[in-house]
């Protein structure tokens, strides 16, 4: 038996639930943060990725661009495909194609108060981040609970996410803990797993790369933007000309050299002249670039080999929903008969 696989309830692999919303392409953050984990434990996981659009009208500037979102679903399956998530194993969906979430979202929103909600930094950040301001909708409150359906409704163990995500995974604890409490045991408490870079920094520097901020490397970067997009990064702010010792910690370019450049040999001898003095920007940008065009190199390959195949994406999309509403329907039912909602 392996760490996998369940020790009560025979031998069913322990699940993954991780996903996206749809609000468009991925990017080298979400890589970092979720899509390696994916990637890696899809074998050892029963996995299932959402992609989701329904958590994508949240925002203001989607809640009136359905065709964006649409296209969104398509752009982050073909992603979650090109980094090597295996469709014959994973299980991919739509969130608004398994209806049954929605009840499990509703049934959640009556187990935890407004104020709650409200205490989330995640939701602060976004405010501040998006310029929400005061007008946020009651969706966007809602957002972490209907996560938590996506995650309890096919009753996932483990989560791979980006740090950001972490207070939505303890909302969705305590949950369980609130409805196994309240009505009796249906759900088991899921368990959050970050990347190996929780939280990867925006070419500009802000703390996250993020496809709503402008500061974003897509896993489908054509190689002349990318060169463009290194060559304008933001690094150590104080260094003035390329003689002056720099600053390593902390700044992007050598985060990004750090998380995808293989050649770890070079990124220790840059490091060492950049603290010297003895090497510029300019030349540690072109190196940058040069590892993360061999990262993204087999990835653009199988986006576009995707890209021009959407009839199968649908078709996976197609399949997915059948596999993932099969196990939401099994859940809705404990739900419902612990909750005397089966009446009639
Ligand atoms: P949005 O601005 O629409 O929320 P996003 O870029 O934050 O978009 P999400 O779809 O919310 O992307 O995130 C998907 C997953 O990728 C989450 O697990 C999230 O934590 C992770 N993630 C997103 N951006 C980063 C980042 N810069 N570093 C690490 N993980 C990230
Ligand atoms: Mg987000």
């Amino acid at each position: 038996m392996n760490d996998a696989t369940e020790s009560s309830g025979g031998s069913r692999k322990k699940r993954i639930l991780t996903g996206d919303n749809a609000t468009g392409r991925l990017h080298l953050g979400h890589y970092a943060g979720s899509l390696e984990n994916r990637v890696k434990l899809q074998d050892e996981y029963e996995t299932f990725v959402i992609i989701a659009d329904l958590h994508a009208f949240a925002y203001p500037k989607y809640v009136s661009d359905p065709e964006k979102i649409a296209r969104s679903v398509f752009d982050v399956t073909i992603a979650n495909l090109a980094v090597g998530m295996d469709p014959s194993k994973v299980c991919f969906f739509a969130e608004s194609s398994v209806t049954e979430i929605y009840k499990l979202g509703v049934i959640f929103s009556m187990l935890v108060s407004h104020n709650r909600a409200l205490r989330n930094p995640t939701l602060k950040e976004e405010i501040r981040d998006k310029n929400l301001g005061d007008k946020f909708s009651m969706g966007f409150v809602n957002f972490p609970l209907l996560q938590a359906a996506d995650i309890l409704g096919v009753k996932a163990d483990l989560v791979p996410v980006g740090e950001d995500q972490l207070p939505h995974i303890e909302l969705a604890r305590e949950i369980v803990r609130k409805f196994n409490k309240t009505y009796g045991e249906v759900f088991k408490e899921p368990e959050p797993l970050v990347g190996k870079v929780s939280r990867l920094v925006g070419t500009d520097g802000n703390t996250k790369m993020s496809k709503s901020l402008d500061n974003a490397i897509y896993l489908n970067e054509p190689e002349e933007s990318l060169k463009r997009k290194v060559m304008g990064m933001y690094t150590d702010p104080n260094r003035i000309h390329p003689t002056d010792p720099g600053t390593v910690e902390g700044n992007p370019v050598f985060i990004y050299h750090d998380t995808f450049n293989s050649n770890e040999q070079e990124v220790e001898d840059l490091k060492q002249l950049y603290r010297e003095g003895r090497v510029g920007d300019v030349e540690v940008k072109e190196k940058l670039f040069y590892a993360l065009n061999t990262f993204l190199e087999p990835i653009r390959e199988r986006y576009n080999h995707y890209e021009s195949r959407l009839e199968d994406v649908r078709e996976i999309l197609v399949s997915g929903k059948n596999k993932a509403q099969e196990e939401v329907r099994k859940t809705m039912s404990e739900v419902e008969n612990k909750m005397k909602l089966d009446l009639i």
